[in-house]
């Protein structure tokens, strides 16, 4: 497997106050990870520390093959950066800071600069300062994928979108990103977005990485199992591996299981039952679960 990007044990803190903690993570080639965590848990720390914009106290890692300590300028030659704040030069027009970007890169796609700033209406002669948010990350992202990187890295992107030009941001993400084999890091709070566009998703917590999983393992493996039993079951049902969460809604037994679904249900099946169902669990579902049992730890 070709990781794009690999971090190791990144740990950074502020006045004392630990923001992220041994975060290890790879990304392959190619793929498209969601970011997730709550405001606050680390995420654009994280984000920073990768791109080589904030020193870790410690840790490292490498975004393809580079190291983000030692080779900092040339990973972010390589790399398309849409912030999370749009800090760019307010009294430049759209043309100017396209043409004042240009010189930093070798490679540089007129054509595609083109084809979005018609698609998003953008006017090319008006003043940065002049443009809306939502216009800003437009702006932002043209100018991320304006040198072909290979990996583009998204913080809240579609933060400041309305929703039709949401739809088209991820529409461009899995159009002209992912499908010419491009790496992308997309951190984000919109989680049906994610859920549409992720290959796999990781979870980070005040500042720890809670878990990394294929969103096609999160969907087939993460549910709620809704049994009324016709009578009460021995309580070692519940202490199986797997199970993450047992409460009672009325007469029946909700439970939350997050790997080892069918040996679960077998046991369940062992006790006569009235009803079982399996219940689905969104990515919105399955990121609340995930935070409130990490604060339950
Ligand atoms: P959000 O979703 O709200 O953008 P986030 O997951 O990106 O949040 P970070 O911005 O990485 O979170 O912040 C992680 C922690 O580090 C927070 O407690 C934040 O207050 C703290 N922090 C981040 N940057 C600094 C800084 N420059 N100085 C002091 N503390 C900081």
């Amino acid at each position: 497997m070709t990781w794009a990007i690999e971090l190791d044990g990144l740990t950074k803190s502020f006045r004392g106050k630990m923001a992220v903690e041994n975060l290890s993570l790879n990304v392959e080639a190619g793929s498209i990870l969601g970011f997730l965590g709550q405001n606050g848990a680390g995420k654009t720390t994280t984000i920073k520390m990768m791109l080589g914009l904030l020193r870790p106290d410690s840790g490292g890692g490498r975004i393809l093959g580079k190291s983000i300590t030692g080779e900092s300028l040339q990973v972010l030659r390589k790399v398309g950066y849409v912030a999370e704040v749009q800090q760019m030069y307010g009294y430049m027009s759209v043309n100017e800071i396209l043409n004042f970007s240009r010189q930093f890169y070798s490679r540089w796609n007129s054509a595609l600069i083109k084809r979005y700033l018609d698609f998003f209406s953008l006017p090319s002669k008006e003043k940065i300062k002049n443009l809306s948010k939502g216009m800003k990350t437009q702006l932002a992202l043209i100018l991320a994928m304006a040198h072909e990187p290979e990996v583009l890295v998204l913080d809240e992107p579609s933060s400041g979108l309305d929703p039709i030009n949401r739809q088209e941001f991820l529409r461009i993400i899995l159009d002209e990103i992912s499908l010419q084999g491009k790496t992308v890091f997309l951190s984000s709070h919109q989680l049906h977005d994610v859920e549409r566009v992720a290959d796999k998703v990781a979870f980070i917590n005040q500042g720890r990485l809670l878990d990394v999983r294929s969103m096609d393992n999160l969907k087939t493996t993460v549910k709620k199992i809704r049994v009324v039993f016709q009578r009460e079951p021995g309580s070692s049902l519940f202490s199986q591996p797997g199970i993450t969460e047992v409460s009672r809604e009325g007469s029946a037994y909700l439970i939350a299981v997050e790997e080892n679904l069918e040996g679960i249900l077998a046991e369940i099946k062992k006790y006569p039952y009235f009803t079982l169902d399996i219940i689905d669990q969104n990515l919105e579902e399955i990121f609340i679960e995930k935070v409130r049992g990490d604060r339950h730890e």
